[in-house]
């Protein structure tokens, strides 16, 4: 059983593997891990409003792996605990995403020499759906990276947010690919 966990606020564990990293130094930016079976888990901290390691299963494999949550900062292990088992495969570390909140520089933002890393937005896997606004009854085929919230999209139509959701119509690939922007 191979064991992925969060430490200190810079530092990803891993126990019980065979891969050549024991322990992965990310600072401020998030990791993602293939496993042999599929399965690829992104690994952050802190949590929203908690000093706590986060862990997200981003592709369910075979293997089922399976979060413990933790939502304790006293905790010994302060972080979610993903247990699987299957082996790593690779890793990358993301770089941070642009947040317009956010105006300090990431410290230590240089990529490691020889570290894999790539943009998140490359690789994220998108969602497609058929959305619709309940304010003003815009819909659209919209385009979202796997994770963003329904009530954080903005509509086209009046330009307000927390309006948006998904009328369940099927949609066919070709369509929203012609769909402009
Ligand atoms: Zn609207």
């Amino acid at each position: 059983m191979i064991r992925i966990y969060g430490a200190s606020d810079d530092l990803v564990e891993i126990e019980g593997s065979k891969y050549k990293e024991d322990e992965i130094v990310c600072f401020g930016r998030d990791v993602r891990i293939w496993f042999e079976d599929g399965t690829v888990i992104r690994v952050g901290y802190p949590k929203r409003d908690l000093a706590v390691w986060w862990v997200e299963i981003e592709c369910v494999g075979s293997a089922e792996g399976k979060i413990k949550y933790c939502n304790d900062e006293d905790a010994d292990i302060y972080s979610d605990i993903f247990e699987i088992d299957s082996e790593i495969v690779k890793h990358q570390i993301l770089l941070p995403l642009h947040d317009p909140n956010n105006k300090e520089p990431a410290e230590d933002a240089e990529p490691e020499e020889g570290a894999n890393i790539i943009p998140i937005e490359e690789k994220m896997p998108h969602k497609v759906s058929e959305v619709m606004c309940v304010r003003c009854v815009r819909r659209w085929i919209d385009v979202r990276s796997v994770g963003v919230q329904l009530k954080d999209l903005v509509c086209p139509g009046c330009g307000e947010t927390g309006g948006v959701i998904e009328t369940g119509e099927e949609i066919r690939e070709e369509e929203w690919q012609n769909e402009s922007h």
